[in-house]
């Protein structure tokens, strides 16, 4: 008998009948003689129907008050799909009761909309789970030490399965969702793509921090700092399916990096279109200079992501880097009405169209060339590359927004990542 955590996403919980048969593929695995812990997401639309209704009621920018509120309003979807989820597996002859993340509960730090677990209290799960019950817990939450109900950022449902998988030393954390694994990109992007049965757990940490919201990293970090095994796999292959079968199938993540099966150089392709840039212009090239910019960015809770410096001519330089593009704005304001004059630069220039795309790869640490190939294949394709950056295993590049695609699908091949054609 093992304790086994699964986590159903959106999809997976979207309807009446999905969440049927999300109950009937539980039942099977207690049946089977497993303690389980179902950790559910809203269904699918829920979570953006409900913070659509907070901005109509409140559309300008939110203060610290309000963003608790936003959380309160938000929480609501995924309490209606463990009661949902809860009722189902009654209906099928399986005890289970249901719990919100302050029942359990599951302790967060105050910072509303993109709290972080701090603790999990598993006494009553516990309880619950010797007594024969599956035991189904909200997730994207927890509480505060206030009682303030939290969010933990959208897609924040992983990271609570895998904090609880971590938190009771569960044997296996599985991720259900709207795709059998994951892919060496996006498959909704590049028809091409080829799921991969395993992935490094580092490789899978820059795939999520660098935008494959295949999962949120935050779960893929808890994953590896309690070495929770974990797997993604599809909620949608039929229910009734030989549970050894299941649960071999999808992706693995893996810890050792002589476990990977698949030692290609580069393993998967991200690419995040929620950046905007900036360009502060001919900036006095003195001493100082990133850090009265940035610093100023960092002091109005922007965070930075990708930054250049170009060479000075005439004493002066350009100093451009990238935001989120929620941040745009703000940023903008901030630039223009403080920097600017403070700094004597000439000029701001901005742009929300441009997106990032990165190439990750374990086997890049022992190849050279990589980036140089890289480059060489968006040139061919006439893509102008505006920012680079690099780490021991991933290169990322800024570009304009229209050629993503492009750029992914040609990557894509150049690093032999196509699934084999069927020439047949
Ligand atoms: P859930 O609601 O189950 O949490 P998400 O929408 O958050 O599902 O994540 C699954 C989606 O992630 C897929 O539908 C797919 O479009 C997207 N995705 C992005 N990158 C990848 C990848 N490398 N492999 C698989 N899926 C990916
Ligand atoms: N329902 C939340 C969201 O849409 C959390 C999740 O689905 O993981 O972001
Ligand atoms: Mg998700």
């Amino acid at each position: 008998m093992a304790l086994i955590v699964h986590k159903y996403g959106g999809t997976s919980m979207g309807s009446p009948e999905r969440i049927r048969s999300v109950a009937k593929r539980v039942a099977k695995w207690a049946r089977a003689g497993h303690q389980m812990v179902v950790v559910p997401s809203a269904m699918s639309g829920e979570t953006n129907r409900l913070l659509g209704l907070a901005k109509e009621v409140q559309p300008a920018q939110l203060d610290a008050a309000a963003m608790r509120e936003l959380d309160m309003i938000a929480s609501t979807g995924e309490q209606v799909s463990v009661g949902l989820l809860a009722l189902a597996l009654q209906a099928e002859g399986m005890p289970a009761v249901s719990y919100t993340g302050w029942q359990v509960p599951v302790k967060t730090d105050s910072a509303y909309t993109k709290a972080r677990i701090e603790s999990i209290d598993d006494q009553r799960v516990r309880a619950d789970l010797a007594a024969g019950k599956v035991v189904i817990i909200t997730g994207f939450q927890g509480i505060d030490p206030d009682g303030s109900i939290t969010t933990l950022g959208r897609g924040g449902s992983d990271t609570s399965a895998v904090a609880v998988a971590a938190a009771m030393k569960a044997d296996e954390c599985l991720i259900y969702t709207d795709v059998d694994g994951v892919y060496t990109t996006d498959p909704r992007v590049v028809p091409e793509a080829r799921r991969l049965h395993t992935i490094s757990f580092e490789e899978m940490l820059e795939m999520a921090s660098l935008g494959s919201k295949v999962l949120q990293i935050r779960s893929v970090e808890f994953a590896g700092k309690y070495r929770v095994p974990m797997r993604v796999l599809s909620s949608f292959t039929p229910w009734d399916i030989a549970i050894e079968e299941e649960a071999t199938s999808g992706t693995l993540i893996t810890f050792e990096e002589d476990e990977k099966m698949e030692q290609a150089v580069v393993s998967g392709i991200a690419f995040n279109r929620d950046e905007a840039k900036f360009t502060v212009i001919g900036v006095p090239d003195k001493p100082g200079i990133a850090y009265q910019i940035l610093g100023a960015v960092a002091d109005a809770n922007i965070e930075v992501d990708v930054i250049v410096q170009n060479v000075s001519h005439d004493g002066r330089t350009d100093f451009s880097f990238t935001v989120h593009r929620n941040d745009y704005q703000r940023t903008s304001d901030l630039l223009n009405q403080t920097v600017m004059p403070a700094i004597g630069a000439m000029q701001i220039s901005g742009d929300p169209k441009i997106c990032k795309v990165s190439i990750v790869g374990i086997g890049m640490k022992s190849h050279v060339g990589v980036a140089s190939t890289m480059f060489r294949t968006l040139s061919e394709e006439g893509i102008n590359i505006q920012m680079i950056t690099t780490s021991e295993i991933k290169t990322s590049v800024v570009i304009n927004e229209k050629y993503m695609e492009l750029a992914v699908r040609a990557l894509h091949r150049a690093f032999d990542l196509d699934a084999p054609q069927n020439l047949g």
